[in-house]
This record gives C-alpha cells, structure tokens and sequence, in this order.
C-alpha cells in the first residue's frame, strides 16, 4: 500500500518553486495572466486532439467497446488555433499535443506549423504511443516539433501485447531511435504498474544508462476508466529508487538543487556534466537522476505518493473542447460551445481566467479527504 510522503528536501524544493513563480509573477504584473487562489501560474498547456487510439492499453482505456465522442464535437484546427492564441495571450507558453493517439488526426503537422507561429508560445512537443512516430518524425520535425515522449512499458513482445493489446513493440523502439535521429528531443514513459512490470523497471534504469535515452517511471494513477486501478498496484517511486540503487548501484539528482552534491553512495557529483541537464525545468513533475558515472537519465512521476499538485503549472484542453485546470476536474468548462457561438476573445478570456482561480487543489486533497475513486476522468480523453 502506497502513502502520501515527500523524499528529504521535497518541501524546500516546492517552497522555492512557489517563490520562483511568484517572482515571475511580480514580474508580469499588469499584464494577463492565468492565476488560481493557491497562487499557482498556468504556462503550459496539453491539448488532446483525438480521444480515439490504434492501442487499449489497460491502465488507460476502458474495457469493452469504448464510447468515443462524437466527430462533431471534436475541435478542428484553426478552433484549436483560436483557443491556443487566447490563452497564450493569458500567458501560456508550451503546448503538447496528447490524446488518445494524436497521430490518429491527419495532417497533425499542420497543426504544428500553425501553433508555432502564435506569439507567446515558446514550444510545442507530443506525448505518443510511438506505432506511427517513426514514419512522421522528420515531417513533424520540419513543422517545428520540439520535443516527443514516447510512451513504453514493456521490452517484451508478449507482454506488450498483453498490456497494449496489440503487437507493435519493434515499431515503437524504431520510433524512439528515429525520434532521435531527426533531432528530437525525446524522452521514454513508463507507467509501472506492481505485478505487471515492475520486474523490468531494472531493465529500462540500464537501457537508460547503456543508451542515453531519458525514462521517466510512473507511477499508476485511478484513471483507466475499467475500474482496474487499485492502491496496491502503485509501484512508488521510493520502491523504485530502491530497487535501481540495489540492482545498478547509486543514482544522483539531477534537478534537486539540495541533493546535487551527494549521491545515494555519499559520492560528490558538483560538475555533473549530464547531456540532458538542457532538458531540466524546475516545474518538471519528473525528480530526474543520472548515474553516479554521469550516464544515462532516469526520472520518477510520483503522481500519487508526492503529488505535483502545489507546483502544477499546467492546464489540459481536451478534444471536445473541455477546459480542465486539473487531471481531476470533472467534467470540465465547455469552451466549445463558446467557439461556436461566436463568442469574442474577449469574453473566452473572461471565462478561462474565472475558471483558472478556481482551479481545485488537485489530487492530494482526494486522496486526503479518501474521496479517490478510480475513473474519476478517463486518460484517453485527457490526454495524461
Ligand atoms: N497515446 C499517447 C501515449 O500513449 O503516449 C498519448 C496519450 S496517453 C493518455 C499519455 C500518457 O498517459 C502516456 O504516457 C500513458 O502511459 C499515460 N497514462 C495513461 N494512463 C495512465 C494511468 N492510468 N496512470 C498513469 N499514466 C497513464
Ligand atoms: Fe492509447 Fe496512449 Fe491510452 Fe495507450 S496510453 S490506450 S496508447 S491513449
């Protein structure tokens, strides 16, 4: 069973998180700016452009035949366009295209060249599957894509199978290696799921370290839609540290400031010259660490047992055109129906500031209160 705790220096760390948003804040003070009641500034934005996937992974997608919206109510482009500019007008600065599988929309690349353009926005990455990554890469690159995650749990054909319910784990491993030879930056997710995978989280630490690539571990969040997840499958990331550590020896932080010297054998690691620490933001929900040699990059989301919550600086814009400030905000602000009634900029502005100050605290209020239930939001619609 998983509880709510925070690693040594965790509290230091969001402390000097809020000061750094606040004096960013100071900073922009007179102009737009979205800002909820706990003080919490939103700079990025998700944008789900498909609820609809080539996969069913288990611990995202409800089982049995999915209800998918309706096409009609599904954002086309330049809807998708208006509300980006709006919203960087408010302040918003990177975008990431999820969904579902957003390479299941055609033509995502123009959506790319049309988003980077807006002013304000400073980059626009993807969350993917990976089955079709490969063979767009270098045209989602030429359209400006920054940055891909690409989602792998497994390096095992049959339990890829039994986890995404299809065959296509070459596919993806091709796309993490074409990702990155088009110039991407490109990071691995992996949702760890006790009893499923766990047994390979040493195997993806090595392929870390042996390759370079970044792996980001997950933990399991109540948001599979089929009811399957329970608290004793969350593998946390304690238990991961621990098992790296025991099986490859000491990690080092990369993004803790406070543990940067030390590393878990007491070495000193000041001039940590890790390839990515380029790719380190301070609001990344991700604590990353490298090997005490310095290689490979591995990072843990603990979503449940330290929740991002207090430092969240992100919004989600599902493919209906639902406003959501949180993961777990249910169902949503309809912006959709603002679009399409003609409403002015103005007025949507208007309404997604009201929106953002009651932004709820997030998930460590459920699961204080133990009102989490599984399926409060289903990931496929949301988009992670
Ligand atoms: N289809 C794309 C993909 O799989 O990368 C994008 C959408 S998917 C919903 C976004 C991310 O959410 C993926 O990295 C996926 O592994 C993660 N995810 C899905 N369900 C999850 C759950 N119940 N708990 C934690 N992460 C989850
Ligand atoms: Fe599809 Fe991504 Fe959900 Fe898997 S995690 S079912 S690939 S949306």
């Amino acid at each position: 069973m998983y509880e709510i705790g925070k690693v040594d220096g965790e509290e230091i760390r969001e402390e000097e998180n809020r000061q750094q948003q606040k004096s960013e804040y100071d900073d922009r003070e007179g102009k737009n700016i979205l800002i909820d009641n706990f003080g919490r500034i939103a700079k990025k934005l998700r944008v789900s452009v498909t609820d609809r996937c080539n996969m069913r992974c288990m611990y995202c997608m409800p089982r049995g035949n999915v209800r998918w919206f309706n096409e009609q109510d599904i954002l086309d482009f330049s809807e998708i366009s208006r509300l980006v500019s709006i919203l960087a007008d408010l302040g918003i600065e990177r975008i990431r295209l999820t969904g579902g599988e957003p390479l299941l929309r055609p033509n995502l690349k123009n959506l790319i060249i049309s988003l980077t353009q807006l002013e304000g926005i400073k980059s626009v990455s993807m969350t993917t599957n990976g089955l079709l990554f490969g063979e767009k890469a270098r045209e989602l690159k030429d359209a400006g894509l920054e940055s891909v995650n690409i989602s792998l749990d497994t390096f095992r054909p049959d339990r890829f199978k039994a986890i995404t319910g299809i065959n296509g784990l070459n596919k993806v491993i091709d796309a993490v290696n074409t990702a990155e030879s088009v110039g991407l930056n490109v990071k691995i997710n992996t949702v760890v799921i006790r009893g499923w995978n766990d047994d390979e989280i040493t195997d993806f630490a090595k392929f870390s370290r042996d390759t370079g690539h970044i792996v980001r571990f997950i933990e399991f969040m109540p948001l599979d839609g089929s009811g399957f997840w329970r608290s004793d499958l969350v593998y946390t990331k304690r238990e991961m540290i621990e098992l790296i550590t025991r099986n490859l020896g000491g990690i080092m932080p990369l993004n803790h400031a406070l543990h940067c010297d030390l590393d878990t054998n007491g070495m000193n690691h000041k001039n940590n010259s890790n390839r990515y620490s380029n790719q380190i933001h301070k609001s990344d929900p991700a604590a990353l660490f490298s090997f005490c040699d310095g290689r490979g990059t591995i990072g843990f989301i603990p979503s449940m047992t330290e929740p991002f919550c207090a430092n969240c600086d992100r919004m989600r814009l599902t493919s209906d055109g639902r406003l959501l400030t949180c993961l777990f905000e249910n169902p949503g602000y309809d912006l959709r129906n603002l679009l399409r009634s003609r409403k002015s900029n103005q007025y949507i502005k208007k309404k997604v500031t009201e929106n953002m100050r009651k932004k709820p605290e997030g998930i460590i209020k459920i699961i204080k209160t133990k009102t989490l239930k599984p399926s409060l939001n289903l990931m496929h619609t949301i988009g992670g």
